[in-house]
């Protein structure tokens, strides 16, 4: 029988952590988030991370701009924030309106400060395996998998996915904590093959209930990284079990989606071992992960 990892129970246990932490320090760790324009998800991730500073006593500034800030003006308001010593860590909220060049932003935020663990300076020492700022959510990964005791070491590890911000981080992690990491993406041919010998699946694909019985081996570890929106009622009913899945069509009728993950959660139940739901499980940790980042930007710096 499955064992679902609940991510809620491992993000308040690392927010209580950092809580611990933040009370010992004479000054609290302080953190700026800046958001453009007004998509409605950054929105609501902006104000679920400053709701989690306030928990945990990190201090928190939050600068809103108009979607019509120029590049330029964006890029100043980070270079007085990476020169204020009272800021400990810079956080700018993605997607950037098509105008402004992502790469270009979030190269400009002072590695000592890049809580999201995104620049280029951060991701190079991770890959060199050094110490560094991780980004949140392959780091968030790595804590419920080490929280629930499952062993990474001499395991197959295959991550689905390639990104910046989570596939390749993640894998630079697992490889770090001594699993053997196969990275899968569009192009992977005979993908279930692959993924059908992983004793730790990772899934961060962006299609929801993607992964299928196929892909998965008896008793694996599944990871859904996922989150997408699902508005189609017979995907919903595809990818859900009777337990779930009249929550899941009475969301889909009063809010007209609900939200899944890569994973389909009727395979896992079938086939995984470990499986982290969605919602629930890693997106809980990123921000979690963010304040323990903000905490360890501040240590490192102030030392
Ligand atoms: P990207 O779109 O940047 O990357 C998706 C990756 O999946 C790419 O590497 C792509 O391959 C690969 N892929 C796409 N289709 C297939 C396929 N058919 N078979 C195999 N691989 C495929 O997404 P992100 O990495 O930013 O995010 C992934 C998911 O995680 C999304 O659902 C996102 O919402 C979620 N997410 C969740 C977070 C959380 O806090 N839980 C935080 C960040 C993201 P290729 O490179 O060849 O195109």
């Amino acid at each position: 029988m499955v064992k679902i990892l609940s991510g809620k129970e491992i993000a308040e246990v690392i927010k209580r952590e950092v809580a611990e932490e933040v009370k010992k320090m004479s000054i609290p760790p302080c953190l700026h988030v800046i958001q453009v324009g007004n998509n409605e998800a950054s929105a609501v991730y902006v104000a679920n991370k400053i709701k989690s500073a306030r928990e945990v006593g990190i201090i928190s500034h939050h600068t809103h701009f108009s979607a019509t800030i120029t590049q330029a003006e964006l890029l100043e308001k980070i270079r007085q924030l990476n020169v204020d010593d009272s800021v400990d860590g810079i956080l700018v909220q993605l997607p950037l309106p098509s105008h402004i060049n992502e790469d270009m932003i979030l190269e400009s935020i002072h590695p000592e400060k890049d809580v999201d663990g995104f620049n280029p300076v951060n991701a190079g020492k991770l890959f060199q395996g050094k110490q560094t700022i991780p980004p949140c959510t392959p780091a968030g990964v790595i804590e419920i998998l080490k929280r629930s005791h499952i062993a990474i070491e001499g395991k197959k590890a295959v991550v689905i996915g390639r990104s910046n911000i989570v596939g390749k981080p993640m894998a630079m992690m697992l490889l770090q904590e001594n699993a053997t990491v196969t990275i899968c993406h569009s192009r992977t041919e005979n993908l279930e093959r692959i993924t059908a010998q992983a004793d730790i699946l990772i899934a961060a694909i962006g299609k929801a209930g993607f992964i299928r019985e196929k892909h998965i081996k008896e008793g694996a570890v599944v990871i859904d990284v996922g989150i997408n929106k699902v508005t189609d009622e017979s995907l919903v009913r595809e990818l859900f079990d009777q337990t779930e899945l009249e929550k899941r069509l009475k969301a889909v009728k009063e809010k007209g989606f609900t939200l899944v993950g890569d994973v389909s959660p009727k395979s896992a139940k079938q086939k995984a071992g470990f499986f982290t739901p969605v919602p629930g499980g890693v997106g809980l940790l990123t921000v979690a992960m963010l304040m323990k980042n903000t905490l360890k930007a501040s240590q490192l710096r102030r030392n």
